[in-house]
């Protein structure tokens, strides 16, 4: 009964899909019903649109069981900042893969959506005239280290400066997510993590940092930065 309503809608308005799946199925679609569109889907669009669509319906599954709204974020934990002797590394960030680890399982656990923030330079980018030439977009320093791998149904974001909003997809992934809080994860704890932590304040989400699952350069940095976020943004410290 609930198909001809997502049918009709969904002809309407095809940019507002997101928005009008979510109403109509978000209090009572279940696993069931999820195959059921899945098959209207597959019979009435083109394939090219199926990924798209499928990913909408993880997110509704999603939105569903994550009453608290809440997306865990990992930044930056690429070969380049983490492997020994890296152009950028950072050797703590070594220290909080277990902890991220353990974030990861909880929040995959719980259905709450896992986001990889990576940078992804462009060859010649004005970053490196600050720092040394690092996670250029295509080379194997700026994968995702192996014991942080990602999953099929985890979100990758592109960056190319500190916060993970600037110039990126994140506001508009986390709109369709429908996330209000964000926990933070990986490094640099007084650059990626803490502007990224300030942007998120300003546009109105709440956020958390696990202590053992940021890292910086130095312990100063660290400590800095963690008490900045949370005397400035209102960043919950565990
Ligand atoms: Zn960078």
């Amino acid at each position: 009964m609930y198909i001809p309503v997502f049918s009709v809608r969904f002809n309407q308005n095809k940019n507002m899909r997101v928005k009008f799946i979510l109403f109509d199925f978000y209090s009572f679609i279940d696993d069931n019903q999820t195959e059921i569109i899945k098959q209207v889907i597959k019979q009435k669009y083109f394939n090219s649109y199926l990924i798209y669509y499928k990913r909408t319906i993880l997110m509704i599954k999603k939105a569903k069981r994550n009453d608290v709204n809440t997306a865990l974020l990992i930044c930056d934990m690429l070969n380049d900042f983490v492997k020994k002797e890296a152009p950028l590394e950072v050797p703590a960030a070594r220290d909080i893969v277990p902890g991220i680890k353990k974030q990861i399982q909880l929040a995959r656990k719980s259905c709450i959506p896992v986001i990889y923030c990576c940078d992804a330079h462009k060859s010649n980018d004005p970053e490196f005239s600050l720092w040394p030439r690092h996670a250029v977009k295509g080379t194997e320093g700026a994968c995702i280290v192996k014991q942080l791998e990602p999953e099929k149904d985890d979100y990758i974001v592109h960056k190319t400066n500190y916060s993970c909003f600037y110039k990126t997809s994140l506001q508009t992934l986390l709109k369709q997510l429908g996330t209000t809080h964000l926990i933070l994860t990986g490094v640099v704890t007084n650059i990626c993590i803490l502007y990224t932590v300030a942007e998120a304040y300003m546009r109105g989400y709440t956020t958390t940092i696990p202590g053992d699952c940021v890292a910086a350069l130095t312990q100063k940095d660290h400590k800095y930065a963690l008490q900045q976020m949370k005397r400035v943004f209102n960043a919950k410290i565990l």
